[in-house]
């Protein structure tokens, strides 16, 4: 480490036996396409691609950028999952061989039909609403030929977290009518993280997991978080009874109190509307956030911690501290801290 920083260690291996986990879920021998999108929800595009790229059959990611990024490092297919919208990007995806995904009329026209070389991905729109063809468009595009024979015909799923939900079926039934319209002749790609674990019957030919990979949402399985994201203590205080901590002065002690001020704020990746509570751990002990977190700083409650001192590292997350314990104290989802933390913060890949 360079600088006196919060850092974040994201270990490769975690990564690895999650994935393994996921993998001995799929009921057929689907692929599996690692969702990297993001900086690889931010654990570190790069360095996550060279450690992943012997255990995964693909990778999926949303901008072109980040596709050529792994092209220079990985040989295997690689899916621009939300398409192309420049001719710049038709030539990019051109030259370094990335599939694309094509979710609506427009882009037909801008990859010019059957005449592009391109792999695609035909989304369709089962109830999601949000990208996808209709099946009008679906049946308009197939009878004019200009869906490949080795196309895949994907959807996404928007309640496969919540199996009870309704909407799954509904899903489920409006993604078997357009493989009918394609006359059950493509690969078939539904799941994400959440429809392999409770849906695994519908893993098809690809399955596009990310978060559960990472270790992120899924609280009964094997799964673990693959980062840890910590920051050292840069000061320590006693306040006395009735003290206030903190903008606004949120928190008031009760009692005479120790406080740890740590070396990360809401400009490091800690939601600024982190509640007071919320667990960390410093030596092995669970302390909580004590007052409002500040642009560098967090302020935490070390009253009973037996031993703890300056310089000493507070942990928001990690394999022993789950990410989703952070995110569910603050009605918030681990996909969004995991996204969340910021370039100033020292990242170490192991
Ligand atoms: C992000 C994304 C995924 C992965 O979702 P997880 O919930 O992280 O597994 C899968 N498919 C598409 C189209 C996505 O955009």
């Amino acid at each position: 480490m360079t600088t006196h920083s919060a850092e974040l260690i994201v270990d490769s291996s975690k990564i690895i036996s999650n994935i393994s986990h996921l993998k001995s879920l799929l009921t057929s021998d689907s692929k599996f396409m690692f969702i990297v999108k993001s900086n690889a929800y931010g654990h570190n595009l790069k360095e996550v691609v060279n450690n992943l790229e012997n255990y995964v059959d693909a990778f999926g990611v949303v901008r072109m950028d980040e596709a050529i990024l792994v092209r220079e490092i990985s040989k295997k297919p690689i899916l621009l999952m939300q398409g192309i919208y420049t001719d710049h990007e038709i030539t990019a995806a051109s030259a370094n061989n990335i599939q694309i995904v094509i979710h609506n009329m427009n882009q037909f026209e801008l990859i010019d039909n059957k005449k592009s070389q391109l792999g695609l991905w035909i989304k369709v729109n089962t109830g999601m609403n949000r990208l996808g063809l209709s099946k009008q468009e679906l049946k308009y595009v197939y009878e004019k030929d200009f869906i490949k024979s080795d196309s895949v015909l994907m959807t996404h799923m928007a309640c496969a977290d919540n199996p009870n939900d309704p909407m799954n079926q509904i899903q489920i039934k409006n993604f078997e009518e357009a493989f009918d319209i394609t006359e059950r002749k493509l690969q078939r790609s539904i799941c994400n993280s959440a429809c392999l674990i409770n849906f695994p019957e519908l893993s098809y030919d690809w399955v596009r997991s990310g978060i559960a990979a990472y270790g992120g949402e899924f609280r009964d399985l094997k799964l673990e978080t693959a980062m840890t994201f910590r920051a050292p203590i840069i000061s320590l205080r006693t306040i006395k009874e009735g003290e206030r901590v903190g903008y606004g002065g949120r928190k008031k002690a009760e009692k005479d109190m120790k406080i740890a001020i740590v070396y990360a704020g809401y400009a490091d990746g800690i939601p600024q509307t982190t509640v007071d509570g919320t667990k960390v751990m410093i030596n092995d002990e669970y302390a909580k956030v004590f007052g409002r977190v500040s642009m560098d700083l967090v302020s935490i409650d070390v009253t009973n911690i037996k031993k703890v001192s300056e310089n000493d590292l507070v942990t928001f997350w990690s394999e022993h501290l789950p990410i989703n314990e952070f995110s569910d104290k603050n009605g918030l989802i681990s996909y969004e801290l995991m996204t969340r933390i910021s370039s100033r913060v020292n990242i170490k890949v192991i």
